[in-house]
């Protein structure tokens, strides 16, 4: 069987400066290619996957490490290609705060260190403060739809999808 085209695995967003593998919908590191293609994701011979490495390397553009790179914290259609999550949280507290995460213990850090939202501005609130305090903070968060360039801890991170696809 011929290998995929390096068209057919990789698809290119030259508005952000990356390119998204099709199958993987998340951005790959140009030169990460090898290691990426090897991966049992898509078991592809070394030397296959070393000239689809050198065939992007001839694109234009692209950057080559995601580090100091600078993305949208929000968009309003899902950028195309990239894996579109609906499990994340994103804060309501102002209308152009674009914070968004996964976890409850995350968003109510950030309601009480970058709003100053918190019945104890102090420390730890007592246990019996704890319930109010939750249902004060959930109001200040909801369930939105997300996207991430990298899976990689270094540009990884919430992309807050405002028109998720469902309310095209
Ligand atoms: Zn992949
Ligand atoms: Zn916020």
């Amino acid at each position: 069987m011929a290998p995929p085209t390096t068209e057919q695995l990789f698809l290119q967003l030259p508005e952000y400066r990356v390119i998204v593998g099709r199958k993987c919908q998340h951005a790959i590191q140009p030169t990460k290619i090898v290691t990426h293609l090897r991966h049992p994701n898509h078991r592809i011979p070394t030397l296959d996957a070393q000239y689809i490495q050198y065939t992007v390397s001839t694109w234009q553009g692209f950057v080559q490490e995601p580090q100091g790179l600078i993305f949208p914290h929000s968009v309003i259609y899902p950028i195309p290609g990239l894996a579109v999550y609906t499990d994340g949280l994103s804060c309501t507290v102002l209308e152009n705060c674009d914070y968004v995460c996964r976890s409850i213990d995350s968003i109510r850090k950030h309601i009480k260190v970058e709003h100053n939202l918190g019945l104890n501005p102090h420390g730890r609130p007592p246990q019996c403060e704890l319930p109010i305090l939750h249902e004060l903070q959930a109001e200040c968060m909801q369930r939105v739809t997300y996207q991430r360039l990298f899976l990689s801890r270094k540009g990884s991170y919430y992309i807050y999808v405002r028109q998720p696809p469902d309310n095209q």
